[in-house]
């Protein structure tokens, strides 16, 4: 590993050069923006990443292609999570620490699930992390990535 490298070094950027480990929760890929399903074990079912395809840490670093672009994709792929999660509403929350690579998790906000009020889905975070709670059945998730690339496979480009 060449640790002079960020992007040798990302786990993100080596997620998006690993196709088999990827194809398990790949929803879209285009030229900028990769969606995906939150890795198994998924703390809910629709809880979906969305990544910068270049490696970047946020928007303080986008260029001016990928500033125009961000706002439509960020809209585009929380509508998906509502529509096929069912949820009443959608956090998008991008901290960036654990790889410094821009990933923006779009996190179905359920009403009658207490879990999933505001910081209390950190908790869940954690929680399902260290096995104190169980994660989302891999079955629905798999289900959901299906529609997901079905939703998508017409009208993303
Ligand atoms: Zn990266």
């Amino acid at each position: 590993m060449d640790h002079t490298n960020p992007e040798a070094m990302c786990a993100i950027c080596a997620l998006h050069g690993d196709e088999e480990r990827l194809s398990k929760d790949l929803i879209w890929r285009g030229d900028r923006w990769l969606l995906r399903h939150h890795p198994r074990p998924a703390p809910l079912v629709g809880w979906c990443v969305l990544d910068s395809i270049r490696h970047l840490g946020g928007p303080l670093d986008f260029n001016n292609e990928e500033a125009a672009s961000w706002g439509g994709m960020v809209q585009r792929a929380s509508q998906l999570v509502k529509t096929l999660s069912g949820c009443d509403r959608v956090y998008a929350i991008a901290f960036g620490e654990g790889a410094r690579h821009l990933h923006l998790h779009l996190i179905p906000r359920h009403g009658s699930d207490q879990r999933t009020t505001a910081w209390s889905v950190a908790d869940l975070y954690r929680h399902v992390e260290s096995d104190q709670q169980p994660p989302a059945c891999s079955g629905e998730v798999s289900a959901f990535v299906e529609a997901a690339r079905r939703a998508v496979a017409d009208s993303w480009l």
